[in-house]
């Protein structure tokens, strides 16, 4: 017990001040762990805990940080309890953030423990804050004076907190005089706060002029956020047409109302740009929370955010479990986002639970896109949401005109050339004549997504995966995009052994940039997906690059299609339009349109016009035709009395389990007595097993069982009591996820 953690754990205890009472208090305590659920603690003589107070709890022969979550349930004797300690100088998480977890943990079907293990996520927040001790001026004058006791005494005039090597520096002393001082009260100890504080985001900093569509959004919002109730809001409107500053509005307002707001986004590089468009209009720049920052930086926001002083949050998913001590507002930027939904520990959809966040904490919630996801459409035409339009773009920026290229039809003369089409070069040719920027779109990493052997059809594939090899020339590797297996690239087939038979079949952006480099060799390129630049910081560089205008045309995966501004951007080529359309998943069109859509939104948002050009095979599918008619209410409608004709989701409820093992035939056998067990019952159908799109992955052979029922199903009480069926062994694993948007 001498460790390090369990002497914080010691000094942090709560010694009462008052005498022993004779009967000592239960309490549930909640561990951050995967457990059934709390467990029954003692607590010290007298103290009072109510729910949500933090305390150390004995577990085993350690000690582990938990929560008391409720009464007690009293099974267990008293004599065989341990004793949990409240900790000292911190607030309890607020009951709303319980509520919270409690309610994520029962649709999730995840052990509480396992959700809390979220909202406590920031080792070291919870020890007892450093001091640091400084002195300024005290009281009394010193009766004896010297010329160097007078020259500390001028330098503490400013009224400065400093510490006693940093006065005898600033005065050219030694510490010795400092300390006579100090020992004859001219100078009096006061202490630091470990963290420097967040400074306060200004409501007026910065306010623009709002155009009619946006003052009318913006007023209904800061309404919602005064009312204050739960509420929940779509911001929908093109890109470029102000939905940021439109929320900044609300945003505004619960700072007036001394409330804290938080704002998801659903990737780190987008949070970086935010954190300086936001510093433009408030003055100061928001609390972040996401994963590249340090175990420091987590502990000070943290803490902030817990005190009520981080007033705003922009962060990752994960910052909806941080336990604000008022909030006041919940955005969610890009709400469409695929990366909103956690897929693997705890399976959740960070945009849904946004709005049951509000809800406990009964507050409102904004949803914002230029292409919503089709729940929250049918949710604010259905008048469950208010549904705020921005119709055009602000200023004189207009959208772009879209067009098909039919790639049937377009006969190449050029032997070169096997991606850019004629069309596209020529409007290449024509863009970069006049000195405008191109963005070339390809959702897809590395050099070509498959290599065979010409002679004997030998394919790469991953042993670990199921899933082909993806050839990265710059890297002269072949990878594995699943689970990150590699080998150099080869020369000659490991099956038949010849030589120079290996051919790259289909695209990647490498091979895209290649081609424009062959047709285009003196213009400026860069490629920019996520195995060319490293983590946020470089694609931010290239960002940067390309807004200086350093870089003519932008090669690049969907890590470039989001949230950015290029004013000189005006022509966007998609190269393969129809990738991603054809997997049969549920929601295929949905994300292909919400993709292209954003990806044309780059084109023309300054004064110059843009033009987008999406090559396709199919050139008649409902979405390529939304796209070129700009008609993306009318897909909304198609897709939404699709849905609803099959009772797919919102109309309907899914759930998934995908069971999962290094052993084929147990995972098999496993998942063939699920499908069995499965409870009949009125409006669910239950399909499968059968193996999952990857039925290798990582190693692990994958079986999914697919849950379908009608609205009004509770879907989360018939998983319980079918899992409750069958026997799971320990090797094998049965993941839930309910509402799935893929299905891998
Ligand atoms: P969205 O979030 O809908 O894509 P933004 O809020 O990013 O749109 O606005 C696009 C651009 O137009 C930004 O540069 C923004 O600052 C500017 N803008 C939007 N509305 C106004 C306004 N009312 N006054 C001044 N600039 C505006
Ligand atoms: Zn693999």
């Amino acid at each position: 017990m001498l460790s390090h953690e369990a002497d914080l754990l010691n000094r942090a205890r709560f010694r009462p001040e008052t005498p022993v009472l004779p009967q000592a208090e239960r309490a549930g305590v909640l561990l951050p762990l995967p457990l059934a659920g709390p467990y029954d603690y003692k607590l010290p003589p007298g103290v009072n805990a109510p729910r949500g107070t933090l305390v150390a709890a004995p577990l085993g022969n350690r000690e582990s940080l938990g929560v008391v979550w409720g009464a007690a349930e009293g099974t267990v004797g008293d004599n065989r309890l341990k004793t949990a300690e409240p900790l000292e100088g911190l607030p309890r998480l607020p009951a709303s953030l319980c509520d919270f977890i409690d309610w994520v943990s029962a649709y999730t079907l995840n052990p509480p423990g396992a959700i809390l293990a979220m909202a406590l996520r920031s080792r070291g927040a919870f020890e007892p804050e450093a001091r640091r001790i400084a002195y300024i001026k005290g009281d009394t004058v010193p009766t004896r004076m010297s010329e160097a006791r007078k020259r500390v005494l001028a330098v503490a005039e400013d009224g400065l907190a400093r510490s006693v090597p940093g006065l005898a520096e600033d005065a050219n002393v030694s510490t010795a005089v400092v300390r006579g001082l100090i020992a004859a009260g001219a100078l009096k100890p006061t202490d630091l706060p470990e963290f420097a504080p967040f400074r306060e985001p200004e409501p007026e900093y910065a306010a623009p002029e709002l155009n009619g569509d946006q003052a009318r959004a913006a007023d209904t919002l800061r309404w919602a956020v005064a009312a204050p109730a739960f509420s929940a809001h779509l911001l929908d409107g093109v890109t470029g047409s102000g939905k940021t500053e439109v929320y900044f509005e609300a945003v505004a307002e619960a700072l007036r109302q001394n409330k804290q707001v938080l704002i998801l986004l659903p990737e780190i590089a987008l949070t970086i740009q935010f954190l300086e468009r936001f510093a433009a209009r408030f003055g100061t720049r928001p609390a972040e929370w996401h994963s590249d920052l340090t175990q420091k930086e987590r502990r000070r926001t943290y803490r902030a955010v817990m005190k009520g002083e981080a007033r705003v949050v922009v962060g990752a998913r994960s910052s909806l479990f941080l336990p604000f001590a008022s909030l006041g507002l919940v955005i969610v930027d890009e709400e469409h986002e695929q990366a909103f939904k956690q897929q693997d520990g705890a399976i959740y959809h960070a945009r849904d639970m946004a709005v049951v966040r509000a809800r406990t904490e009964n507050c409102p919630v904004i949803l914002a896109s230029a292409t919503p996801s089709l729940e929250s459409f049918v949710n604010a035409t259905g008048g469950r949401y208010s549904h705020l339009k921005l119709k055009s773009r602000h200023g004189v920026a207009a959208l772009p005109e879209v067009r098909i290229i039919d790639l049937r039809r377009e006969k190449d003369s050029d032997d070169n050339a096997k991606w850019l089409s004629p069309s596209l070069r020529g409007a290449l040719e024509q863009t970069l004549a006049a000195s405008e920027q191109a963005l070339l779109f390809l959702n897809r990493r590395g050099y070509a997504p498959l290599t065979l052997c010409e002679a004997c059809g030998h394919k790469f594939t991953c042993p670990h995966c199921s899933a082909w090899l993806v050839e990265h020339r710059y890297r002269k590797r072949l990878a594995c995009h699943q689970c990150g297996y590699e080998i150099a690239a080869p020369t000659e087939c490991p099956a038949c052994k010849a030589q120079g038979t290996l051919i790259a079949c289909g695209p990647g952006v490498e091979r895209v940039a290649e081609e424009f480099a062959h047709f285009f060799p003196s213009a400026r390129y860069a490629i920019a997906s996520s195995d060319i630049l490293h983590g946020p910081a470089e694609t931010q560089a290239a960002i940067r690059a390309f807004a200086r205008r350093e870089i003519d045309v932008l090669i690049g995966t969907q890590i470039i299609a989001k949230g950015h501004h290029f004013p000189q951007l005006t022509l966007v080529g998609v190269i393969d339009a129809d990738l991603g359309g054809a997997d049969g998943d549920l929601r295929a069109r949905e994300r292909t349109f919400q993709l292209l859509h954003q990806v044309s939104g780059r084109a023309g948002r300054a004064e110059k016009p843009g033009l987008v050009l999406l090559q396709t095979r199919n050139p008649a599918d409902a979405v390529m035709q939304a796209l070129a008619k700009s008609d993306r209410d009318g897909f909304y409608e198609q897709e939404r009395s699709h849905r609803e004709r099959v009772a797919a989701p919102p109309f309907g409820r899914l759930a998934a389990i995908v069971v999962s093992g290094y052993d084929a035939e147990q995972v098999r056998e496993i998942a063939r007595q699920l499908g069995k067990a499965a409870p009949a019952v009125k409006d669910v159908r239950v399909w499968g097993p059968t193996p999952a799109f990857y039925a290798l992955l990582r190693g692990q052979t994958r079986e999914r069982l697919l849950v379908q029922a009608a609205k009004g199903v509770d879907v989360q009480a018939y998983l319980r009591a079918w899992l409750k069926l069958v026997k799971i062994p320990t090797t094998v694993r049965a993941t839930v996820d309910v509402d799935p948007i893929s299905f891998f």
